[in-house]
């Protein structure tokens, strides 16, 4: 016997649920095939290129924890550092607000009572954890598992699994329509009409669009989201520092090379992306004011109201999207969701109402 799985969207979330699949169906008496068709000439050149590559266990949202713990587990075992930019520097969340400060409280017992290590410090002084001369605040919450990683690196690690477990990547091909027969789909793409068994839509900030090619809607939104490059070399071992009440964050690069972004308040001001960086960074980082920006590079969160994105079945398409800024770190968790939902029709790996498009969730995760 043998069935066909296509996956629309080449980016990490269709890159590392087609390894998944192609990992779990090797010794399977069925012959599987399994196809990503991505739109674009090379795969992961969308929002995946742009990813920080941060991955953290500070979630207060047990899925966004559940998916995020097996993506630490994935990325952490897939090939050697020098690959992948795999590092686990940890993450530095830092307040000078009090409420924030609660929240930072109530987040380290959280992390601790979930077994994760967490410090909390009152006063934060960054020192402690980075050699670079961060500004001192009220509190910080310092979790040492996180890690950050290397996304064109990791990426391109994954795609080459891909070829050699044999998933076909099927590049610069559009899917232009779908139609579920009820047995199986039809799938038109610039190039072909052929059948599948199921398909995936994991085209991140089009998944609605591609939703509706079979009369469906998934509650996502773009938001648009840059990450700078800067031409200063920092401590290899600085955690991905975020200033919560800024929204400004910034990580070492595989090469020790500055990145740094936020979602500023742009006050309806004419300030260029380059300069609001600056002003808020060197609040945090002083050095950042004579730094400057050698690019920004611009990608998409695909937003959900709860951020806690939807992984849902109706008939024979699966829907892989919203993760509202968290892919990178949650495909692994979603590849293992969404390839038990392919592969044995399992439903409650964890509550799928929680992951289905129509729940009302009213946790809300930290967000920068
Ligand atoms: C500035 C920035 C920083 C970020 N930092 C982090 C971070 O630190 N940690 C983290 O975990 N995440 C981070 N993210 C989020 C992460 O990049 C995304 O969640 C992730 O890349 C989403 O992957 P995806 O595969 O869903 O989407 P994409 O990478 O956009 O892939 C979807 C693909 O589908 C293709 N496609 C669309 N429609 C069709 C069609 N009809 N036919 C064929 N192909 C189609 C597109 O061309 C695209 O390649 C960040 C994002 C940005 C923008």
């Amino acid at each position: 016997m043998s069935k066909k799985v296509d996956i629309i969207g080449g980016g990490v979330i269709g890159l590392v649920l087609g390894l998944s699949l192609a990992r779990s169906t090797v010794d399977s008496e069925t012959d599987y095939q399994i196809d990503i068709i991505e739109k674009e000439g090379t795969v992961g050149s969308q929002s995946s290129s742009v990813a920080g590559y941060g991955i953290r266990t500070v979630y207060r949202h047990p899925i966004n924890l559940y998916l995020a713990q097996k993506g630490l587990q994935f990325w952490s075992h897939l090939g050697e550092p020098s690959d992948t930019g795999f590092r686990r520097n940890g993450y530095l969340f830092l307040t000078n607000e009090t409420e924030t400060s609660r929240t930072l409280r109530r987040e380290q017992n959280r992390q601790v009572s979930n077994g994760f290590p967490a410090e909390l410090r009152e006063p934060a002084e960054p020192t402690e954890f980075t050699t670079e001369s961060i500004a001192t605040y009220r509190s910080g919450l310092f979790s040492p598992i996180s890690a950050v990683s290397d996304s064109t690196r990791s990426i391109e690690k994954v795609r080459q699994l891909c070829e050699s477990e044999g998933v076909s990547i099927r590049t610069g091909e559009e899917v232009v329509a779908l139609a579920d027969e009820g047995t199986r789909c039809r799938v038109e793409t610039t190039q072909s009409s052929e059948h599948a068994d199921t398909v995936v839509n994991a085209s991140g900030v089009w998944a609605d669009e591609v939703a509706q090619l079979i009369g469906e809607t998934v509650p996502v939104e773009p938001s648009e989201r840059k990450l700078a490059v800067l031409d200063r070399t920092v401590d290899p071992d600085m955690p991905l520092i975020v200033d919560i009440d800024t929204g400004f964050y910034m990580l070492p690069g595989h090469d020790n090379t500055l990145y740094a972004g936020g979602d500023f308040d742009h006050g309806g001001a004419d300030e260029s992306y380059r300069s609001l960086l600056k002003r808020y960074g060197s609040e945090t980082y002083d050095r950042l004011s004579d730094a400057t920006v050698e690019a920004v590079r611009t990608g998409y969160y695909t937003m959900t109201p709860s951020k806690v994105p939807v992984i849902e079945q109706t008939g024979n398409v699966i829907h892989v999207c919203g993760f509202s800024g968290h892919g990178f770190m949650q495909a692994p968790g979603a590849a293992t969701v969404a390839r038990r939902m392919i592969l044995s029709n399992e439903r409650n790996i964890i509550k799928e109402e929680l992951l289905s498009s129509n729940r009302e969730l009213s946790l809300t995760d930290i967000q920068f």
